[in-house]
């Protein structure tokens, strides 16, 4: 058996990201820049992390952003007055609250209280009926950036058995939701799935998002099979040795000999989630643009 082929979520990234720069160009050249604020709230460094890979790709992409850091002891209220005050901010268009946010705060109730045409995350309730019902929407990043990596490899889904591990909001639902959308018949499998690998070992595609290195090891794939990797979990000084310090959900030297196509961590899924809230921020832009311009042209300012 020859190894899987390595899907390069960077390289494929930064094609999305350079496509991105140009269209966001053209939107500053006719004086139309678009803008993302980013609430970070506490110190979690991992969260800081994430927030600042995301605040360097905008700044690359020609995106405004706007960082907004609060203590971990703000208040539910004060975040939400602060989300209403965004909401109506014209040169904002995109609002991201990063996850997770400390206990006291409602993350439902936080999401919910940002503009749907602002939901660049795509996690409110309407943005996930849309998802749903198959109406256009923002879809959540990390799914959505996924899908393009099966789709990097040929791979045909149509017809195909896609299985999901991990239910979550984020990621899980909308990834089986979208595999579904392509005519892929989906499992979907989580903490309480007897016997993982009867089914993984069933699937042509296999995405997991679980949050538990190991979680699908060699002996679970199909010979063939693309495997994605969401998971990141992050390794102890001990356990890391020299290596990078971040695994997935995959037992990678395992799968590698097994699959035909297979995600690395890092390099895989991640560069692809803030490829595409990039993309859904300029989307977002564009949309309110063009509202702002239709209103403008039916109600023109009074001289
Ligand atoms: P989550 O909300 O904690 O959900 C994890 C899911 O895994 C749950 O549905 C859980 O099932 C299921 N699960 C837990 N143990 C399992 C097991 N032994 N067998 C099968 N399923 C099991 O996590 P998430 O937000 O979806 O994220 C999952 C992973 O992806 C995490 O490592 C996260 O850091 C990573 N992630 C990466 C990116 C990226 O950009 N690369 C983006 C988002 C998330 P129950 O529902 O039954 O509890």
């Amino acid at each position: 058996m020859t190894e899987a082929r390595l899907i390069d979520g960077v390289a494929i990234a930064r094609e999305i990201r350079a496509d991105i720069a140009v269209r966001a160009a053209r939107l500053r050249s006719a004086g139309r820049t678009p803008g993302l604020a980013v609430i970070l709230v506490g110190s979690d460094p991992a969260s800081q992390v994430y927030v600042k890979h995301k605040i360097k790709a905008c700044a690359e992409a020609g995106i405004r952003s706007l960082l907004e850091t609060r203590e971990e002891s703000l208040s539910e209220a004060d975040l939400l007055a602060r989300i209403t005050a965004l909401n109506a901010d014209p040169s904002v268009h995109g609002i991201l609250v990063q996850m997770p946010l400390p206990k006291h705060i409602s993350a439902a109730r936080v999401i919910e209280a940002i503009a749907p045409l602002k939901d660049v995350d795509g996690y409110s309730v309407e943005s996930a009926g849309r998802l749903l019902a198959g109406l256009p929407g923002f879809r959540p990043c990390t799914p959505w950036g996924c899908m393009k990596l099966i789709e990097s490899t040929g791979i045909e889904l149509r017809g195909k058995h896609a299985v999901v591990i991990g239910r979550s909001n984020t990621v899980g639902k909308p990834m089986a939701l979208m595999l579904l959308a392509a005519d892929a018949t989906v499992t979907v499998c989580h903490s309480r799935t007897p016997d993982l690998g009867a089914h993984t070992r069933q699937a042509d595609v296999v995405v997991a998002a679980v949050g538990r290195a190991d979680t699908l090891t060699g002996a679970m794939v199909k010979p063939g099979a693309v495997v994605i990797d969401v998971g990141m979990n992050r390794l102890t000084p001990e356990e890391a040795h020299n290596k990078s310090g971040l695994v997935g959900d995959v037992d990678f030297d395992g799968a590698v000999e097994v699959a035909s196509a297979i995600t690395p961590v890092p390099g895989g899924v991640g560069p692809m989630t803030i490829a595409f809230l990039l993309r859904n921020t300029l989307q977002a832009a564009r949309y309110q643009f063009e509202l702002q311009s239709m209103f403008a042209e039916v109600d023109p300012p009074l001289a």
